[in-house]
C-alpha cells in the first residue's frame, strides 16, 4: 500500500486514461494530510489545471469563503481533492472510464487521511463516493456513510460503524455561482 509521497509520485506520472494527453498539470490534492475533514469535488477546471491545485478559480474562492464560515481552511485543517485528478477538456463531466481509472488514487487518499467527515460537492462527487444514483437534492441534509475498503456499493444511509466515515453532500460551488438561491441551503 502506497504512502502519501509514493501515491503522489505515482499520480503525477499517471497515464491510466486519456486525460493525461490534454492536461497541463495533475491536480493531486491540497491541504493538511492530518485533517479530520476531507472535501471532494469533481475534477480540475482550467485554473486548477494551470496551477496544479484544486479549487483555485472562482468556485475555489467561494469554497474558501464557505469553509471559513465553518472554521475550515485548506492551509490548516481540511484536505481538498477531486474525483479525477486531471482536467476533462472543456470542463465536461469526467467519463466513467476516467473515473474508474482515477478513483483508486482518491480511495487511497481517504485510507491515508482517515477523515472524520467527508464533504461531497455536487452530483459527480456524491455519486462516486456513495455509489448512488440519487440526486444531490435528496442526498443533502442528512449523513450517508463511506465504507473504507468496501467502496464497491452498499454505501447507504446507515449507522456509522468502525470502518465507516460520515459523508455530507452539498451543492457544488460552481452550481452556487450559477444559481444564487443555492447559497443559503449550501
Ligand atoms: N471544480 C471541481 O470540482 N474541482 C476543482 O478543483 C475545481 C472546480
Amino acid at each position: 500500500m502506497l504512502a502519501w509521497e509514493e501515491l503522489e509520485a505515482a499520480c503525477m506520472k499517471c497515464e491510466n486514461c486519456d486525460l493525461c494527453k490534454t492536461r497541463k498539470n495533475v491536480v493531486f490534492g491540497v491541504g493538511n494530510r492530518s485533517s479530520e475533514a476531507l472535501f471532494v469535488g469533481e475534477g480540475p477546471g482550467e485554473s486548477e489545471d494551470i496551477k496544479g491545485e484544486p479549487f483555485v478559480g472562482r468556485a475555489g474562492m467561494l469554497l474558501d469563503d464557505m469553509l471559513k464560515i465553518i472554521g475550515l481552511d485548506r492551509a490548516k485543517n481540511i484536505y481538498i481533492a477531486n474525483i479525477v485528478k486531471c482536467r476533462p477538456p472543456g470542463n465536461r463531466d469526467p467519463g466513467p472510464e476516467e473515473i474508474t481509472a482515477c478513483y483508486p488514487f482518491l480511495e487511497r487518499q481517504i485510507e491515508l487521511l482517515r477523515p472524520r467527515l467527508i464533504l461531497c460537492a455536487g452530483r459527480v462527487a456524491a455519486k462516486n463516493i456513495l455509489k448512488t444514483s440519487k440526486g444531490i437534492n435528496s442526498l443533502r441534509g442528512s449523513f450517508s456513510a463511506f465504507s473504507i475498503n468496501s467502496s464497491n456499493g452498499n454505501n447507504a444511509v446507515v449507522n456509522m460503524e468502525e470502518n465507516q466515515i460520515p459523508v455530507l453532500c452539498t451543492y457544488h460551488p460552481s452550481a452556487i455561482l450559477r444559481d444564487d438561491a443555492l447559497k443559503r441551503p449550501a
